[in-house]
């Protein structure tokens, strides 16, 4: 709103601002032309009322690989090629006609490519009047019996409006009038046939609300930007043909409200929008004809069409305009057909024309870039100084987007393909402008005089008139009726015609009369004045009255306008949230599709998964059938090879058990044979007992020699009722234990017990047998250890080495001759449960400590140790073993035995012994089973130690056996 200067009553005067932080958007509207041939190719389609969607045209699509490219671009409305202009202003203009009739600033321009049908749009064609002629005609539909008389509103020069009294209004009308170049009544005279039939009568259409108590003046003015010069279109100077005179730019200023005009620009008062528009097309001639002289292209101008509408209200009689500078509101309508928005390229210009068109370019730039900083301004809370001089365009509407006001832009497009790039631009432009917010204006403040003056007054009018008519007409400008009552009211004069000169009666009769009449009419005016004052006094209150309640009127409207800027705040934020929830629901859509894929997904996984395990199911009980099948297998050949194994163990026994027989059967054929015949030899020569001890005494002397009498008797030792004795024994526990041993276990203690080392730690007898015969280690070992029947043993070789150490303990290869060795002291070690046997072969140990108990002392003083122990053998015979140590001195200072050999001496009672061994104890080759028993125990060796303090170990077990009388 353009206002006035400050004057005396601050009270009506609006604050400069906008006081309302209410913003409105600008409102940007599209609206597609139609094609210009029908078989062009077409980029843009209209997808709804508020969204066209672009298309890349076949040509691009191609340039950038193809890729098919589609924008949608929303605006407040879209406008189809079949909308009317009727239709179009409806929605876009009328607004703003209503707003200006309010006293509310609007700014309506339309934006596009040359060609897309801005002018179109603005101007329009007769029969097709676009928004200008519709807008005026609105307004003049609007205020039409409410406007001023010409000159009563007369524009300063600095962007305001005065009011001028009658009489100057009348000397200027007068003047105008005497101007034969303007014709006296516009609406009597002919019509221009190029702008007639714009507006067809019934689409008129009129404004609501409008003040009746204002009295309303349109001005209108129409400049053209060209290459950022200001040009008015309406001045009134001659255009000379032959010699024209290049047109005079004009510059901008700033009135004290800071709005911004062009100084010096014609403001026409118009009265009808024949004449308005008359104006319009006067300008419009003059760019035409300025165009074609100047060489300039009018699609690279901007033509501004300013509708100033000045109205004030009416004085308290409703007569006449208020003569107050203060109440005169000024509101406009700026209505802009800009320059064409492609680039210079497009225009094929050269030359001066470059630069012009460069330039105009450069305006709308700037136009661009001054929505584009506003837009950052508002939405990011910035500060940016927004450049509106930089162009003529942006600094003349800097107000209404500084200030206040609504501002609406109708982006125009040409479907067709050529035009898509540039109508990409426009898009993106039309899209920022709709992002910026304008201050929404406030409602114009209310003057303080009744309403309804207008109505008041005219039909105070209406009745004068009638009443004069009834009449025949006034009478020296008095009220006519109210005289004539006046006058009848009077009493009658009396005749005043003078009879002669000496009359005195007439004349003094008529003064009485008069004075009468006089005194009367005194009376009666103070009495009308009295009633004049009552009545004024009665009107002053009723106005007092008046005043304040349409001053609480007004507070109530205050109020009620916070109340709606508070619903307005609550509707923009419920329009916010809904556009949010909008988005959220969106998005929860997004999010919903997604997640049904995700499920889709899942189940199909799920489905794979179970059949995958119902496979694995069916491989799995099918391999626990085939475990199940083979374990049946298995078990059925192992039960048939049990049975199998068992019937040939059974038939090997069996067989085995006959040879056995037939063995024993031989064996004992054998004996009784040899017995017979060795009783028949030896009885005479050795009586048992004597001739045991022969070999005693001659054991000292061994011979190094064999006999063949050795040989022999070792050839049947184990028949002989002698001492069987054996050499380099280390007695193992296991094998010295006697009773009921099988040979089997034997076998198997042996082959668990023993470990491999001691088997091979020294050169036993059966290693040296073993070489002897050739054969396999593991075979002899056994042979020779465990099972002696199973080994013929060597009758030579026994007797080679058996009998070299006859007398004494045996030999120990490895160690030295007990008894030879003369300083050797011997602890005897005999426990009392020893019987005394009365045997050939008793160990002489001279010079031997003898204990019958393990004394440390003795161990002490003596190298050597002999534990002579008796037990029960497996025959039921005595067997003493000569157990033989060494004795060495522990490092803990105590003494340690090493036993080193065992000499086995067994006493058998020959009788006893013949029938036993017929009886079980021979095997069936004839070799004796207590000498393999022997042999198996000689042969094992073990090592004791005893330490000082320390109890005997578990090899070291004395057994005593009760003794048994040989008989
Ligand atoms: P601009 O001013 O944007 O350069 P114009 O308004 O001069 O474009 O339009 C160019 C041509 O297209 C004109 O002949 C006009 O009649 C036509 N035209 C534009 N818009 C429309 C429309 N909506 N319907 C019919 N014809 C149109
Ligand atoms: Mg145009």
């Amino acid at each position: 709103m353009i206002r006035q200067a400050k004057g005396k009553t601050p009270r009506r005067l609006p604050p400069k601002k906008a006081s309302n932080s209410q913003k409105d958007p600008v409102g940007v509207y599209c609206r597609v032309r139609p094609l210009g041939a029908e078989d062009e190719e077409c980029c843009i389609e209209v997808i709804s009322n508020t969204t066209i969607q672009l298309h890349a045209p076949d040509g691009l699509k191609a340039n950038r690989n193809g890729e098919f490219k589609e924008t949608q671009y929303s605006f407040k409305k879209v406008f189809g090629i079949k909308t009317t202009q009727g239709e179009l202003f409806e929605d876009v203009a009328k607004p703003l006609v209503e707003d200006i009739i309010h006293c509310k600033n609007g700014l309506l321009f339309t934006y596009g490519v040359t060609g897309s049908g801005k002018t179109h749009t603005m101007t329009g064609s007769p029969g097709q009047g676009g928004l200008l002629p519709r807008s005026l005609d609105m307004i003049f539909n609007s205020i039409g019996p409410y406007q001023a008389k010409r000159y009563v509103f007369k524009p300063d020069d600095k962007n305001g409006m005065e009011v001028q009294n009658q009489v100057d209004a009348l000397l200027d009308r007068q003047k105008r009038d005497s101007q034969t170049t303007v014709p006296k009544t516009p609406t009597t005279r002919r019509i221009d046939p190029e702008f007639a039939d714009m507006i067809s009568p019934e689409e008129a259409c009129k404004a609501d609300g409008v003040d009746e108590d204002s009295s309303y003046s349109v001005f209108v003015s129409y400049i053209e930007i060209y290459n950022n010069y200001i040009y008015d279109l309406l001045e009134e100077t001659p255009i000379d043909p032959i010699k024209p005179k290049p047109p005079q730019s004009k510059i901008l200023r700033e009135d004290q409200n800071h709005n911004m005009y062009v100084a010096g620009c014609t403001e026409v008062e118009v009265k009808s929008t024949e004449e308005a528009f008359e104006v319009f097309w006067r300008g419009q001639k003059k760019r035409r004809i300025a165009n074609t002289q100047l060489n300039r292209e009018s699609s690279r101008s901007h033509s501004v069409f300013i509708i100033k509408l000045a109205q004030a209200p009416l004085d308290a009689d409703g007569d006449n305009v208020l003569q107050d500078k203060n109440q005169v509101n000024v509101s406009q309508l700026c209505l802009v057909d800009l320059a064409g928005s492609e680039r210079t390229s497009r225009t094929r210009a050269e030359g001066s024309r470059l630069r012009e068109a460069g330039n105009i370019n450069q305006s709308l730039m700037t136009l661009r870039t001054c929505i584009e900083v506003l837009r950052e301004n508002q939405m990011c809370g910035t500060n940016k100084m927004v450049p509106y001089r930089d162009s003529k365009v942006t600094h003349l509407f800097k107000n209404y987007f500084d200030g206040e006001g609504k501002v609406r832009m109708v982006v125009c497009v040409n479907p067709k393909a050529d035009d898509y790039e540039e109508t990409l631009l426009v898009m993106r432009f039309a899209e920022m402008t709709q992002e910026v917010e304008v201050a929404r204006p406030v409602d114009r403040p209310i003057c303080g005089f009744a309403a309804g003056r207008r109505q008041r007054n005219q039909a105070f009018k209406e009745e004068l008139t009638r009443r004069l008519e009834e009449r025949g007409g006034p009478l020296d400008g008095e009220s006519p009726t109210v005289l004539n009552q006046l006058l009848q009211s009077f009493p009658p004069l009396p005749p005043c015609e003078i009879s002669g000169p000496n009359d005195d009666v007439t004349l003094p009769r008529l003064i009485e009369a008069l004075e009468k009449r006089h005194k009367i009419r005194q009376m009666m005016i103070e009495e009308y004045n009295k009633t004049a004052n009552m009545l004024k006094s009665v009107l002053q209150e009723q106005d007092s009255n008046l005043l304040s309640k349409e001053n609480f009127i007004q507070e109530q409207r205050g109020k009620l306008g916070e109340k709606d800027k508070m619903l307005q705040n609550q509707k923009n934020e419920i329009d916010r949230l809904e556009k949010k929830s909008k988005m959220l629901e969106y998005k929860i859509d997004i999010l919903q599709k997604t997640t049904n894929i995700y499920e889709e997904d899942k189940r199909s996984l799920q489905h794979e998964l179970e059949s995958r395990e119902q496979r694995l199911q069916r491989e799995m009980s099918e391999k626990r059938r085939m475990e199940a099948r083979m374990q049946g297998i298995v078990t059925d050949s192992k039960l048939k090879w049990e049975k199998e194994c068992e019937r040939r163990v059974n038939a090997k026994q069996l067989e085995m058990q006959n040879k056995l027989w037939v063995k024993d059967e031989k064996l004992k054929q054998l004996k009784a044979i040899v017995t017979e015949g060795k009783t028949e030899n030896r009885q005479p020569q050795r009586p048992s007992r004597e001739k045991d001890k022969v070999p005693a005494k001659r054991s000292a002397s061994p011979s190094p020699v064999p006999s063949p009498y050795h040989a022999s008797q070792s050839s049947l030792s184990s028949l002989e009722p002698i001492y069987n004795f054996s050499q380099t024994v280390r007695p193992d526990p296991h094998f010295l234990r006697p009773g009921s041993v099988s040979v089997a276990s034997c076998i198997s203690e042996w082959e668990q017990g023993v470990p491999q080392s001691r088997r091979q730690g020294s050169q036993s007898p059966p290693d040296r047998r073993k070489r002897a015969q050739g054969l396999p280690d593991s075979l002899s070992r056994r042979r020779g250890r465990c099972w002696a029947r199973e080994v013929p043993v060597q009758p030579a070789e026994v007797d080679l080495e058996e009998t070299g150490h006859w007398t004494g303990p045996p030999v120990r290869p490895l160690h030295r001759r007990s008894h030879s060795a003369g300083g050797e002291r011997w602890v005897d070690h005999k426990p009392n449960t020893n019987v005394d046997l009365d045997t050939v072969l008793q160990p002489n140990l001279p010079n031997a400590i003898k204990v019958n108990a393990p004394s440390e002392k003795a161990l002490s003083k003596c190298d050597k140790y002999v534990l002579t122990h008796q037990e029960v053998a497996s025959d039921g015979e005595i067997q003493t073993k000569l157990i033989k140590g060494e004795v060495f001195k522990t490092r803990g200072g105590g003494q340690a035995v090493q036993f080193t050999d065992i000499e086995t001496l067994k006493q058998e009672n020959p009788v006893a012994a013949s029938r036993k061994r017929r009886s079980s104890e021979t095997g069936p080759d004839g070799e004796p089973k207590e000498g393999d028993w022997t042999d198996v125990e000689t042969r094992c060796s073990v090592a004791v130690e005893m330490r000082a303090g320390s109890n005997l170990g578990p090899g070291y077990q004395h057994h005593g056996y009760p003794k048994r009388r040989k008989p």
